[in-house]
């Protein structure tokens, strides 16, 4: 898509830009006096976590934010390949790669050996490589993300809008909170941040989410700290209309100069541009407004690192002078660390727990994966289908995440700095530290890229014994989706699209070299004992009035070809009765795509002799590869954490 061509206009570029409405300061609305989850902050992290609660039944959430209307242009815009796959369970990923720009390839430029005082091209990568996600790394405005929160927020069972103009002060905890789901035992207390008004209002809550930025009060409140670096780096940034001779404008660019580093990062629309433009370090106690930086002089800046270039800049969508420290609170709950019996009641997400350079384009996407791990967590305790004790689970999973993110930042900063001081010495550099500051670069994309996370082992995540059955679905990382098809339709898919933020367990059945009609194999056997044994995992955990499918969500791959398997044949759970009437549903069983060669048994080390369980979290993330037999096991990794129903 191709816009902004005569300006920059916020809001959906697909309506016609006569027809745009202007977002004026929203109404404000008197806040609920008692809620089950109360979330401080509408960035990113807020909007993810209200847009996951959102799709629950009975779970009462209010968002609350100090500004008076949702953003419209600036801060964050990167999005990496693995919040897409975030973005696909939510339902809008098509709406972000239709509308965002794609980073296929990097390009460095840097003091040309000639002439030092010119630039000229390095190198050039490929951004993200071959077969990493089925979804592209891409660029658009932090405000668009906000967008499509909010509009999935309003359609929802939950109806969730955001209460604005309201600023969190503090918020009581009553003594010896009981763990009981049904209590109360948090006051926040908000101030209406509104022109001229001092009231007061008071929010009873369940649990407290701060994802109130940086600054965070919530953080503040239970006595948490961000520790690290202090905020000593000081960036400029611009989204800018310009006319430039410079060829690469349209691919991300890293850029040393002896004038100073750029960042270039083309966006959406195929016009503009942001500029990241590195400047100087702030003395102890220096705060970058104080220096008194001006969008002339950011220009200026921009314009002589980019010699021999010329880049003459027409309009300016937004600019910023921000500086960053390397940060991280060393606990995202308000459960001191080690003490187990008491089960968490606020947290803190985003850049509430954490705060890095923006060079790695990790900000927002960090913070909204932290919601999302913990959005299905509080939903599962609020709906009594798990115990308060998966709740330490979030600030464990999250803050090694958080760390090794801060050790990468630190890591590549000083890489781009001591290619820096190389730099400074004119001519000194050779074409083997180049290479090693490109070849980092490449190593680490898979980081960058969101894809190589791995949580720890622990109640929802296996050590691994039968990891071997499945090589390429390592425990602890992301289901990795490959292409199958759709057994009832034969309709190509990727398997990983039936993983929606839905809430639900997903257990994948990779059936061995058994036809599906068997009733004697092991695939049929273990769907057997899912519907007709008593303590199955299944009857277990589902209530009996609900769907079948509405706690685990049990899918098969099967390996024969599509023409060989009639649908009928399946056994019962793979073609549930389900809803009002009764409907089956077609869309449990798979097998793999032969006319386009992509066997996804081979493609992720799926044992095909065997067949196995993978059990993917309401995340996306693979929790246990078990055997096909493993019917006790299944049953032991679920039980120190899932409540049994009780009707
Ligand atoms: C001005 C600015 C420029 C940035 N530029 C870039 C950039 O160029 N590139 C990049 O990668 N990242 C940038 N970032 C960082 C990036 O936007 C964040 O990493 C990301 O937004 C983190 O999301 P979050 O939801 O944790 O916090 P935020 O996006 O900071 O959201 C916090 C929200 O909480 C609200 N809030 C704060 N205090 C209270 C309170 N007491 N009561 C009620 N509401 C409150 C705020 O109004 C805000 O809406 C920028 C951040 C800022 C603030």
């Amino acid at each position: 898509m191709q816009y902004h061509l005569n300006g920059y206009t916020c809001g959906d570029p697909a309506v016609a830009v006569e027809h745009r409405q202007a977002v004026g300061k929203q109404p404000v609305l008197p806040l609920p006096s008692q809620v089950d989850v109360l979330i401080v902050g509408c960035g990113p992290a807020g909007l993810t976590l209200a847009a996951q609660l959102a799709n629950f039944h009975g779970i009462h959430v209010a968002i609350v934010d100090q500004k008076t209307k949702p953003l419209q242009v600036g801060q964050a815009d990167g999005i990496a390949c693995r919040t897409m796959e975030m973005f696909q369970a939510f339902g809008f990923a098509d709406r972000v790669v239709k509308e965002a720009y794609w980073v296929n390839e990097t390009v460095f430029w840097k003091p040309a050996p000639e002439n030092p005082v010119s630039i000229a091209r390095h190198g050039r990568v490929q951004d993200t490589e071959d077969g990493l996600s089925e979804f592209p790394h891409v660029i658009l405005n932090q405000a668009r993300v906000h967008d499509f929160f909010l509009d999935l927020m309003s359609k929802s069972v939950g109806q969730i809008s955001p209460y604005y103009a309201r600023s969190f002060k503090h918020l009581e905890m009553l003594e010896n909170t009981s763990t009981e789901s049904d209590s109360y035992p948090i006051t926040a207390y908000f101030e209406d941040a509104s022109e001229g008004k001092t009231s007061q209002e008071a929010v009873r809550a369940k649990y407290v989410v701060g994802c109130d930025g940086a600054r965070s009060a919530v953080r503040e409140s239970i006595g948490l700290q961000l520790k690290g670096d202090s905020a000593n780096k000081a960036w400029g940034v611009m989204d800018v209309l310009a006319i430039t001779d410079f060829p690469d404008i349209r691919f991300k660019c890293l850029i040393q100069s002896a004038a100073g580093s750029i960042v270039l990062i083309p966006r959406e629309g195929g016009h503009m541009v942001r500029l990241y433009v590195e400047l100087d370090d702030l003395e102890a106690n220096q705060r970058v407004s104080g220096k008194q930086i001006s969008i002339e002089q950011l220009i200026a800046k921009a314009q002589k690192i980019f010699i021999p270039y010329q880049i003459d800049v027409k309009d300016i969508a937004w600019w910023s002078v921000y500086q960053i420290g390397q940060r991280l609170c060393d606990k995202f709950d308000d459960v001191p660390y080690g003490e187990l019996k008491q089960s968490p009641r606020v947290f803190i997400a985003g850049d509430a727990c954490h705060t890095h350079s923006p060079k790695a384009g990790q900000g927002m996407n960090v913070s909204m994966r932290d919601s999302f791990n913990l959005g299905w967590k509080l939903a599962s305790v609020l709906q009594g289908k798990c115990s308060p004790n998966l709740l330490h689970t979030y600030s464990n999973e999250r803050q090694s995440v958080a760390r090794e993110l801060i050790e990468f930042d630190q890591q590549w900063t000083k890489i781009v700095s001591s290619a820096n001081k190389r730099k400074d010495k004119i001519g000194t550099e050779t074409s083997a530290e180049s290479e090693e500051f490109q070849r980092y670069f490449v190593k680490h994309a898979r980081y960058t890229a969101g894809t190589s996370i791995q949580y720890k082992p622990s109640m929802i995540s296996a050590e691994g014994e039968y990891q071997r059955l499945a090589t390429g679905f390592t425990i602890g990382t992301r289901f990795h989706s490959a292409p199958v098809v759709r057994v009832a339709d034969a309709k190509p898919m990727h398997l990983g699209h039936v993983v929606l933020a839905d809430g639900r367990w997903r257990i994948f059945l990779f059936a061995d070299e058994a036809h599906p009609s068997d009733k004697a194999s092991t695939l049929s056997k273990l769907c057997d004992y899912f519907l007709t044994d008593k303590n199955s995992l299944v009857n277990r955990y589902t209530p009996s009035s609900a769907d079948i499918d509405s706690v685990f969500d049990i899918r098969a791959v099967y390996q024969q070809d599509i023409h060989a398997i009639n649908i009928c044949d399946v056994p019962k759970i793979l073609l549930p009765h389900k809803g009002r009437y009764g409907l089956r549903d077609y869309e449990k069983c798979f097998c793999i795509d032969r006319k386009l060669n992509n066997d996804i048994y081979t493609m992720r080390g799926i044992d095909k002799r065997h067949g196995c369980i993978v059990v993917v979290r309401p995340d996306q993330h693979i929790a246990t590869v078990l055997p096909l037999d493993a019917h006790s096991q299944l049953l032991q990794f679920f039980a120190p954490f899932m409540l049994p129903i009780t009707t």
